[in-house]
């Protein structure tokens, strides 16, 4: 069988090649001399596997896609607070190289525009780090992202150091609200550097794939951040990633993302997929216009949109019945699927009908593939609640979903690996009640 995957990407990247509208980044004269006419696009599962069509494996600097990653190391590195304190969460609207702070706090508004992301440059590594030592750590960093080490494209830093004017004036704004600690020039410096670290598309949805896993490297298995400083800068990357194009990205394509001026672009879906592209010709907002078309299609194409509903969660109750009769009756909820909030919620409304009658009731298990902790917190407050109405509860749970289950307060469950095991149990208790 041919590969199916490749070969959509393979025609979709048909679809948007014709598009030559835009330009390279002119302003590092460095990329704009880069061939124009460059085009791929990968997915990397986040189980590894990775696909991809056109050229993935040419490489290219990274630029802003760097800012999330970074904004992640700092955060891991030195704690949310002293992070917060100094760079915002709230979208700018404006374009990415705004010299724009927070009137009263010098603030930057956010980690993306470089504003914040100068100043999450000098929040990467311990506080003591000298500067070399600081680009050692972000480069790391990324390398830990990629799964891979990734050098530096020198051409590329020295030919935005000699441009760097409107950096350099930002940073000096930084500076004077003490934002900034260091040498502005220094951090600057540094900022360029990380901006210049060289990686293919591949590398790219690799580093976007780790944060759709949980901060955890697909290949390398490496849990590069935790996971909280991948929920915080998902959240930045959704509300700040695309700029002053923020909002239409977010209702078109609804894939926290993050763009870069040498032409990338990559999205990171939850619990899914790390999607990268790569085409140099930018639109007005710095943004790689096949590569915003390309994230428009696979949107549409695969229904990639975060806000996408999910499947309803009644389907979390497979069935409700009753098995046997007379004193051995058992009263079966069998759950499937993926346990979250509104399913645990669906279990307690059908808990809530038992008849006191039926004394036997049972909470399957066998066809869930994960509970997460409200769920597990829900069914074990059915369970205590059913014991203390006087019926016995058993939890059919033979691959461990809920290991240790203690409904605690006068609750109690008995653990079976399948309903027989639960029929026999009942048949040995009133055996011994009756002798
Ligand atoms: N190094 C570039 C700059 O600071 C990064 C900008 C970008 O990719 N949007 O101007």
């Amino acid at each position: 069988m041919r590969p199916i995957i490749p070969d959509y990407l393979a025609e979709v990247l048909g679809d948007v090649e014709s598009d030559t509208s835009g330009e390279p980044a002119g302003y590092i004269p460095e990329l704009a001399s880069a061939d124009p006419e460059r085009l791929g696009a990968a997915f990397a599962m986040v189980d590894g596997e990775v696909y991809g069509a056109g050229d993935i494996d040419v490489e290219f600097t990274i630029q802003s896609i760097s800012k999330p990653f970074v904004y992640a190391l700092a955060l891991s590195d030195r704690g949310f607070d002293p992070v917060l304190a100094k760079v915002g969460v709230e979208p700018s609207g404006e374009a990415f190289n705004e010299i724009s702070l927070e009137s009263d706090t010098g603030r930057p508004l956010n980690p993306m525009i470089n504003a914040g992301a100068i100043t999450v440059h000098s929040l990467a590594g311990a506080e003591d780090l000298n500067p070399t030592e600081r680009v050692d750590r972000v480069l790391h960093g990324l390398s830990a992202f990629a799964g891979r080490r990734l050098k530096t494209d020198q051409a590329v830093y020295a030919s935005e150091m000699e441009h760097a004017h409107r950096n350099l004036a930002i940073a000096h704004m930084l500076r004077s609200h003490n934002v900034l600690t260091e040498d502005p020039g220094a951090v600057v410096d540094g900022y360029t550097r990380q901006c210049s670290a060289l990686v293919t598309t591949r590398d790219l949805a690799m580093m976007a794939a780790t944060l759709a896993n949980r901060g955890v490297n697909p290949l390398s298995g490496e849990q590069v951040v935790p996971e909280a400083v991948v929920r915080q800068v998902l959240s930045v990357m959704f509300s700040c990633g695309m700029y002053d194009a923020a909002g239409d990205w977010a209702t078109q394509v609804g894939i926290p993302a993050k763009s870069g001026v040498a032409g990338g672009l990559i999205g990171a879906l939850p619990g899914q997929i790390g999607i990268a592209t790569f085409s140099p010709r930018l639109d007005g907002h710095g943004n790689s216009v096949r590569g915003v078309s390309l994230f428009e299609r696979f949107s549409s194409d695969m229904g990639l949109h975060v806000m996408e509903v999910p499947a309803a969660a009644r389907a979390v109750v497979r069935s409700n019945h009753v098995v046997a009769g007379g004193p051995s009756a058992l009263r079966v909820l069998q759950l499937q699927g993926g346990i979250g909030f509104a399913g645990a919620e669906r279990v307690v409304q059908e808990a809530m009908a038992i008849s006191p009658s039926e004394v036997r009731v049972a909470l399957d298990l066998t066809r869930v593939h994960s509970i997460d902790d409200v769920a597990r917190r829900v069914l074990l407050e059915i369970a205590r609640r059913l014991t203390l109405n006087g019926h016995d509860v058993y939890l059919v749970d033979p691959e461990s979903m809920m290991p240790d289950p203690d409904p605690g307060d006068g609750g109690r469950v008995t653990v079976v690996d399948n309903l027989d095991l639960a029929d026999q149990r009942a048949a040995t208790a009133a055996g011994g009640q009756g002798g």
